[in-house]
This record gives structure tokens, C-alpha cells and sequence, in this order.
């Protein structure tokens, strides 16, 4: 018998309120929403989404790039065809968070198809709007702090040529198949290279090298115009041009950056393994001030809650 009442264990913790979110104009309890499962979206991947951090700063939540992430859901959603008010998605997003007392979250904004005919002519389709806020979670875990092991991806990338590289729900089975098989492999992320030894991106962020202490953006055509990408761009002064799968083995540095994933080291590639990375680790120490808002510089990135 333990006879110190500082050791009982205390019971279960209640769970947390259910969480809200933002449907079609009003906030619902999470658990009380359902969906059809006649939905468009549900069987062709007819929707768009976004992928947007909020961080916690001295004077409450913030949002980072709040309306550059909006702006490209716009962008996707018009090829459906599918309206986007900005505006009452910038507005439901801070509700949501507010309901659910976020300050360290992932905003999930999706705008999709609904029910209304399962032909794969799209209009009669009613066109639907969320926005959810998740507790943060950095997608590629443990691996965006030690140094990401990278392998190059036995599948390409979905061409510009096919569907335009933004976030399409249906485009996403490509990065799920490639992070799958690198997963099964034991590495932590694919990387897509095209048919011509080009670097594309990986499966949920852009790819940067640094060489002689200059910094790179890679460019390409089918990779995803990231919002991060843009920020490490203006941050470093990065040039941004096309470069050679062999670029990246000769390179100091390699590192990958996403909304979820911020800036994360590459600790190998395939089996070229990198050192320090001291570029990225001064670059990863400015992004964290910055979207913390510990800096006046570039506040304007950040939308307060
Ligand atoms: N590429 C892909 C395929 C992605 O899904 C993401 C994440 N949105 C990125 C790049 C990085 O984009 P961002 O910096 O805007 O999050």
C-alpha cells in the first residue's frame, strides 16, 4: 500500500469538450456533423483544402499567412468551379479557434463538393465549406527534429500538365502512395524526382539546398507553390531556379519546408548523409521568432486571434 496520497493515481481525465467546427456558415459541435456519403468529393477527390498554422505569441494566437493560405484555396476551388468567400473563412477561422481555445493548432479550411449527382460533370453539386482547428502536431514527428531521412521516390510526381499543383484532395493520393512506400522502407519521407533527374518537392513540403552558404529554392514547374517556401525565400534571400537530383547529393545542406513541417533538416538522403546544417538551423531559429511574433519584423504575416 502506497502511503504517500501525493502517489495515488488520479483518475482518467475527463476528455476534451468535443471539439467545433465551422460548417456551411456556423459553428457545430464536431461530433454532431456527418456527411453524405453520396458526397462528390467523398468518391473523385473534389475538393480543396489548406493546411495553415497558428502559434502561440505574447499577445495570444496567432495565425501565420492566414490570407496568402486562403488565397491559394480560391485559386484551387474556381477550377471546380466552387466559390470561395476569403472573408467568412478568415472570419470562421478565428470562431473556431476562440471556441476551442486553440493557441497551438493546425486550421484545416476545406471547401469540396457535396451530393448532387455522382457524373463527373460538376455544377449540380452543392459545394461545401469547413474550417476545423486540430491541437498542433508536426506532421513528420520526431524525424523534423533529428534531421529528416530522406530516400528519392520510385513514383513521380502528378504533372502540372495533368492537374495544376495545388491542394487538391484527389492529387494527395500521390503523396500518400509515395510516403507510404518510403515509410514501408523505413525512411521518413519521399522525395519526387522527374524523368529528367529533376527535383520536384516531397510529399508535403518544398525542398531547399544550401551550397557555400548560399540558399536555394527548388523550382519546378509540378511542385506546390508553398507559403513557407515563399517566407524562407524572402528570409534568406534565396535564389529560386530548377535544379539536378546530383545538386542536392553535392550540397552542405538540404532541407524541407511546409506549413506542418516548418523547416526540417535532411539528415540523408538515399545514403548521402549531411552534417550540421548550421544554414538551416540559424534559418529554423528566425522562422520560429517570426511566427511567434518575438519580432517586429514581418508582423504583418500574422493574423491575431
Ligand atoms: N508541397 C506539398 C505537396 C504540400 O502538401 C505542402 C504543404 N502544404 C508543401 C509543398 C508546402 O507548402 P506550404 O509551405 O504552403 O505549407
Amino acid at each position: 500500500m502506497n502511503s504517500n496520497p501525493a502517489a495515488v493515481p488520479s483518475p482518467a481525465p475527463l476528455p476534451p469538450p468535443a471539439p467545433w467546427l465551422w460548417l456551411d456558415g456556423e459553428l457545430r459541435a464536431a461530433a454532431e456533423t456527418g456527411g453524405s456519403l453520396f458526397a462528390h468529393a467523398l468518391h473523385y477527390g473534389t475538393g480543396v483544402f489548406e493546411g495553415i498554422r497558428v502559434y502561440p505569441t505574447a499577445r495570444g494566437a496567432a495565425i501565420f499567412r492566414l490570407e496568402d493560405h486562403l488565397a491559394r484555396l480560391k485559386r484551387g476551388a474556381a477550377h471546380l468551379g466552387m466559390a470561395v468567400d476569403e472573408r467568412a473563412l478568415a472570419a470562421a477561422s478565428l470562431a473556431v479557434l476562440r471556441a476551442n481555445r486553440h493557441e497551438s493548432a493546425y486550421l484545416r479550411p476545406l471547401v469540396f463538393l457535396g451530393a448532387g449527382g455522382l457524373g463527373l460533370d460538376v455544377g449540380a453539386q452543392r459545394t461545401h465549406a469547413l474550417v476545423a482547428s486540430l491541437p498542433w502536431r508536426n506532421h513528420l514527428g520526431e524525424a523534423g527534429e533529428r534531421g529528416v531521412r530522406l530516400r528519392t521516390s520510385p513514383l513521380r510526381r502528378v504533372s502540372s500538365g495533368a492537374v495544376p499543383p495545388l491542394k487538391f484532395c484527389g492529387l494527395y493520393v500521390n503523396s500518400v502512395l509515395a510516403k507510404r512506400e518510403a515509410a514501408l522502407g523505413g525512411w521518413d519521407e519521399a522525395l519526387f524526382i522527374d524523368a529528367r533527374g529533376g527535383v520536384c518537392e516531397a510529399t508535403g513540403e518544398n525542398v531547399f539546398l544550401v551550397k557555400d552558404g548560399r540558399v536555394t529554392a527548388v523550382a519546378h514547374p509540378d511542385a506546390l507553390p508553398g507559403i513557407t517556401r515563399d517566407t524562407v525565400i524572402a528570409l534568406a534571400g534565396a535564389e529560386s531556379r530548377a535544379v539536378r537530383a546530383g545538386e542536392l547529393r553535392e550540397a552542405d545542406e538540404v532541407f524541407l519546408t511546409g506549413t506542418s513541417a516548418e523547416i526540417a533538416a535532411v539528415a540523408a538522403l538515399d545514403d548521402r548523409i549531411y552534417g550540421a546544417n548550421p544554414v538551416t538551423r540559424a534559418l529554423q531559429r528566425e522562422y520560429s521568432e517570426i511566427v511567434r511574433g518575438r519580432t517586429a519584423a514581418r508582423s504583418g504575416w500574422l493574423t491575431p486571434v
